[in-house]
Formats: C-alpha cells, structure tokens, sequence
C-alpha cells in the first residue's frame, strides 16, 4: 500500500496547484492540465492496486477496462461536441453522475461490505464499525441528494418547458425540512443499529429531497445551486471514499467540496443571497413571470441602427462594454475585441463590466475575453465599476439582461430582487445589442430597455458589433 499512497500523495499536490492554476485566467488552462494529468495518475494507480489486490481476476479486470473504455469514450464525445453556451448543463449533469457512483458505490458497499470491515464488525452483535455505517450514510444521502438535484438543474439550464416556472406549492419549506428530518433519521438508525436495511428507503428519501430541494428555486438563483450541488458532488466522493478506504478519492472529494463552498459563498454574495436559505432550497420569489410587458414597452423603445450608435462615440471619452450571455450565443467576443482597439485608437477609455452570474456558468465572460485576449485589467468587476456609470459616456450591453435589470432594486416581487446589478441605467447613454425584447434566463421584462436614455440595437451580437465597428471605420 506504501507505493501507492506516496502516488496519490503526488497526485493530491498536484490537484492543489492545479486548483491554484485555476484562480486566475491566465494560468486556467495550465491549472486545467495539470488537475487533468493528477486525475489520470490516481486513476491508473487505483486500478493496478485493484487488479493486484484481485489477484489479477480476469473478469474483474475485464469488467473495470470495458467501464473505463464506455466513460472515456462518451467523455471524449460530448468534450468534442458540446456547444460553448451548453457547458453549465453539462456541468451538471457531470455533477449528477458524480453523485450516482457515490450511491452506487456506496449501495455495493451495504450489500457486500468490504472483508476489512466485516473482519472488525462487534463478534457478538455482527454491527460494523461506526466510522464505516457513517461513511456510508454519507455517501448515500448527499450522493442521492446531488444526484436528482443535479438533474433538475440540468433541465432548468436547458431551459425544458416544464422547468421554465419554479415550481412550488404552499408547505414546501416545511416539506422538505420534514423530509430532510425523516431522511437524517433512517442514517441515524442506520449508524445506531449498525443494520445496514434502512440504507435503501434513506437514499430513496434522498432522491425526493433532492428534486424538492432544486425544483422551488426561482431561474436566477441557479447559480448559486450549480456551484452548491458541485460542492455536495465532492463531499459524496470523499464519504465514498471513507466507504471504499480510497485514500486519494478522499482528498479530491474534500478539494471539491472545499472549493465548491467558496463558490457557493461568491455566488450566495453576487446573488444577495444567504447561504441558509440556500441549503433549504428557500430562495428569492419565484421566476418566470414576464410581467406586463405592454406596460413597460409599448411606445417607449427607441431603436438604433448601426450609423446611429457609431455616432453616439463622437468626441467621448469614456466608454464601457457590459458582456452577458448573448455575447457567449453569438460567439461575438473577437469582434468586441476588434471594436474595443478600434475605440481606443479614437482615444476613448474601454473598460468592461463583469457581473459575477453574467452568462451561464461562474467565470464565462472571463474565459470568453481572455480567450479573445482582451487584457485582464480592462475587466473590472460589479463594485468597482458600478460608481463609474455616472461618468461613463456610452455603456454597450451585448446579450446581457438579467444582469442589468434595474427591477432587482425597485421590485421586492421580483425573482431577481435584491440581487446586486450593473447600475448601467446611470449612466449616460446605453446602447442594448440583442435580437429581440425577449426575457433572459429569469423570465422577467426588463424596464432598461424602455428607459430615456437606453437605444436598442436590434440584431444578433457578433453581426451587430461587426456593423458597428465598420460604421465606426466609415464615420
Ligand atoms: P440573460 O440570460 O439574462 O440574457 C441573455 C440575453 O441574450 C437574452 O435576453 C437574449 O435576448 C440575448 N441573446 C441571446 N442570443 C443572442 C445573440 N445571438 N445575439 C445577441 N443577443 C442574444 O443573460 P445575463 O448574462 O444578463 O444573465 C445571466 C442569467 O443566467 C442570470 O439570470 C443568472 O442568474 C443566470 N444563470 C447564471 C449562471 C452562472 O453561473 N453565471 C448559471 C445559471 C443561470 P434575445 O433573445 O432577444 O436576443
């Protein structure tokens, strides 16, 4: 065991600087790499310790390589195929199946437990050891509960009809704390009598809450609940890794669900959230409702064609550029960088702003501009830009709208009230490029685009900026 414990010594330092890569965009992608090449390490000293313990049982091995063969190959598919703008929803589901091997591991674990932990069960009573029945209940409840929470969200971020409303009825709060009490308590039995019968009704329980648990939370809180089940993905895997006795799976599961936290954490403070309400799926109004969409447009858009909004940076001195999820659709992030140097020729100041949930995944507008190379230091973030709005002469909103939407502070009713924004209605003048006046991922009308001095610039993101930039070169 000597030898293969000193490897995954190796291999968890390299998953902390792997995570250390990953906390700044510049070193992401080598931070990725060597996360990548640590998990590869693990994973082939996992299995030569397994085939050497087996004896080298030929079914095993097979059995082991056929899996690795099937999960490598539709890994490799869906990294290939997979649109930029799905990457949350796989995400998710990524996070899902994390859960279900936790249960199913741990579900083989109930039915045959290891030779270890039967050699040390009570001789008189038969009743395993506790820190084994504990691993297990672990395992089984935050496994079952990531794993049903996490299809849900998988289906909220696909944006599947069903999911489009939160769905909630009157006594869910006290549902799913009973059903939370009533799920503790069979792992609680379970661990006391050391009987290990009460594991199946316990993950099933599980499930239920796991779906409750993520079906209430309104469309713009899913942030927060993407980076929680994550978080719960990993502390699945470590008390899997307790069942199992599996050394390295216990530090990747902690790293997981460490880090998961303090993304919970970012995303709970972007949000105005707290983190209570988080953990029982006790969240902002529920989402959805577009709201009286006449009232708010009818009469007061003004639209602006290319010539128009090339005209808007005559003699200016400052401008901002506020990215959201419709720059990620229309993949539009090289051309906003060929706009920005066409600004700064002009002698205009270009900064943008960066809303912690633009987009569909922590971090998206970040990736999206560093892989454009735009310079970190023009990114400036919600609390350091939001005073500046006042002074800014023109502020480009490409296919953000939630992120903008001055109702998070005017209307407590809103799925989005309370939720921090770019004060972009501050400033001078502001320039929306999207396709239509249709709702973001919070389902709700946006009264920035009807404001005096808001122009809408109709038209996909990337074609638009393109058309501004050469009304720009032409004027
Ligand atoms: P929104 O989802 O609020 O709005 C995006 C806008 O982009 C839409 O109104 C759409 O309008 C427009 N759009 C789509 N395609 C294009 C295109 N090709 N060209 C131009 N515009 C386009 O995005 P935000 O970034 O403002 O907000 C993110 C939302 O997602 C928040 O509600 C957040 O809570 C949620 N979320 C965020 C996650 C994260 O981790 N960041 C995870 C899960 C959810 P139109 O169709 O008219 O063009």
């Amino acid at each position: 065991m000597d030898w293969t414990n000193l490897i995954y010594l190796a291999a968890a330092t390299l998953f902390i600087v792997g995570l250390k890569g990953l906390t700044h965009p510049r070193t992401a992608v080598r931070g990725n790499l060597i996360g990548s090449l640590a998990m590869l390490l693990a994973v082939v000293v996992a299995m030569v310790y397994f085939f050497q313990k087996s004896g080298y049982d030929k079914i095993g091995i097979a059995v082991v390589l056929a899996g690795l063969a099937l999960g490598s190959a539709i890994g490799v598919v869906l990294a290939v195929k997979i649109e930029m703008t799905a990457m949350p929803q796989l995400v998710a589901l990524f996070n899902g199946f994390g859960g279900l091997a936790s249960v199913l591991v741990a579900s083989a674990a109930a039915v045959l437990p290891p030779k270890a932990v039967l050699a040390a069960a009570d001789p008189q009573t038969g009743r395993l050891a506790l820190d084994f029945s504990l691993a297990l209940a672990a395992s089984g409840i935050i496994g079952a509960v990531t794993f049903s929470g996490s299809l849900i969200a998988f289906g909220k971020l696909q944006e599947l009809a069903i999911f489009k409303r939160s769905l909630r009825f009157s006594g869910q709060q006290a549902a799913n704390t009973l059903l939370a009490v009533v799920t503790l308590a069979l792992g609680a039995g379970m661990i006391a009598g050391g009987s290990l019968w009460l594991f199946l009704p316990m993950v099933l329980l599980a499930l239920v809450l796991g779906v409750l648990l993520v079906t209430s939370i309104g469309g713009a809180d899913m942030p927060v609940v993407i980076a929680l089940l994550n978080s719960y993905s990993g502390l699945a895997a470590a008390a899997t890794g307790f069942v199992i006795g599996n050394t390295v799976l216990i530090v990747a599961g902690s790293l997981v669900g460490a880090s998961g936290v303090v993304l919970t954490r970012i995303m709970c403070k972007a949000m105005n959230r707290s983190l209570f309400n988080v953990l029982f799926g006790v969240m902002g109004p529920g989402g959805g409702d577009t709201g009286p969409v006449d009232d708010i447009y009818e009469g007061k858009i003004k639209s602006a064609g290319a010539e128009e909004v090339a005209m808007l940076y005559d003699n200016i001195q400052r401008a901002v550029i506020v990215p959201g999820y419709g720059m990620a659709v229309a993949q539009a992030q090289h051309a906003v960088r060929e706009l920005t140097n066409v600004l700064e020729e002009r002698g205009i100041e270009v900064e943008f702003a960066i809303h912690p949930v633009a987009g569909r995944m922590p971090g998206h507008m970040n990736v999206l501009l560093a892989e454009a190379e735009i310079p970190y230091e023009k990114l400036k973030a919600m609390d350091e830009i939001n005073p500046t709005f006042p002074q800014t002469d023109v502020v480009l909103v490409i296919g953000a709208n939630d992120v903008v939407n001055p109702v998070a502070r005017t209307d407590p009713n809103s799925p989005i009230a309370g939720m921090p924004i770019l004060d972009v209605d501050k400033a001078r003048t502001v320039v929306v490029i999207k396709r239509s006046l249709s709702p973001g991922f919070a389902g709700i009308a946006n009264p920035l685009f009807a404001a005096d001095n808001t122009y809408m610039f109709f038209g996909d993101g990337k074609k638009a900026v393109l058309d501004l930039i050469s009304a720009l070169k032409e004027s």
